[in-house]
């Protein structure tokens, strides 16, 4: 498919997990696409994978950049401009239940980990949205913000402070999008559930193994993931990639696509039901 041809894409958080995976589905789609995280070495990692999948150097554009900064933010979109001369999608993906000094996530951790979890997973998306605003609308643009089904309505009480930021970032994706949509400015959301990325390695503090490990169990546990297995990040980019492409989506305006292999349908009861016969 060449689906994203002629358009240029940033994506957020593309030095691992979903958002690589992501960036790698646009540019092999025909998209030229801007990389970003902080992690330089990942992020080669990252323009390796899109290399290897048959795109030329000269539509990758890889910035090392903190999301959370200003100037990391005003560098990736100039930058995109001074290499592609546009912009017409942004996936803001990047993200993270970041522990506390004493690697807690829940109600405990104190009030400088709740904003840190806040300007990323939340004033980021906002800041970046204003500051692109008028490029997207110069080419009736589409932005895909990354959720997460921890945003609820089910209680978090491994990370209140992240997925109170994704209720918040839902719920400010929805009202945005009805305030640009006038200028053609299309936002959605998607929801991931479970995703075998470097999320639990950050949030948890597992190495590779133990995270894999992780995903497994979770993977064979049907009340905890009704289709069996724990999501790859390519199941995500999918979904992104749909929302991304006006031609397949243009009339999904502000929505949330949960993708969770069924997650947020079991209830703890269930669990007690015991398997069909
Ligand atoms: P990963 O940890 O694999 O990737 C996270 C990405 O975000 C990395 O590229 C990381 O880059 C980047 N990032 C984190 N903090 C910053 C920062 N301050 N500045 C710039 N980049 C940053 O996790 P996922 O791929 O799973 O996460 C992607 C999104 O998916 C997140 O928004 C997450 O909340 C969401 N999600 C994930 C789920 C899962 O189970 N995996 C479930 C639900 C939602 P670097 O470290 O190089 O800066």
């Amino acid at each position: 498919m060449s689906r994203f041809v002629g358009k240029v894409a940033i994506i957020t958080g593309s030095s691992n997990g979903i958002g690589r995976a992501t960036a790698v589905l646009l540019a092999s789609e025909g998209a030229k696409v801007t990389i970003t995280g902080r992690d330089s070495a990942r992020l080669q990692e990252s323009k390796d994978a899109i290399l290897k999948a048959g795109v030329s150097e000269y539509d990758i554009n890889s910035v090392t950049a903190d999301i959370t900064s200003s100037e990391g933010q005003d560098n990736l979109i100039s930058s995109t401009l001074q290499k592609f001369g546009k912009i017409d999608i942004l996936i803001n993906n990047a993200g993270a239940n970041i522990p506390d000094a004493n690697g807690k996530t829940r109600t405990e951790g104190g009030i400088d980990t709740f904003l840190k979890m806040f300007q990323l997973n939340l004033q980021s998306v906002v800041e970046m949205t204003q500051k692109i605003r008028p490029h997207l609308a110069k080419t009736r643009g589409e932005i895909v913000n990354v959720s997460s089904i921890a945003a609820g309505p089910a209680a978090q009480p491994q990370g209140p402070y992240y997925s109170s930021a994704k209720a918040a970032l839902d719920q400010y994706s929805r009202s945005a999008a009805i305030d640009l949509i006038s200028e053609g400015i299309r936002i959605n959301v998607v929801q991931p559930g479970f995703v075998e990325t470097g999320f639990s390695t950050v949030a948890r503090g597992l190495n590779a193994e133990e995270s894999s490990k992780f995903y497994n169990t979770m993977g064979s546990l049907p009340h905890c993931i009704p289709v069996g297995f724990c999501a790859q990040p390519e199941h995500i980019a999918s979904v992104i990639a749909f929302l991304a492409d006006r031609k397949a989506s243009e009339y999904i305006v502000g929505q949330t696509i949960t993708a969770d292999g069924g997650s947020t349908l079991v209830l703890g009861f269930h669990a007690n039901f015991g398997q069909k016969k």
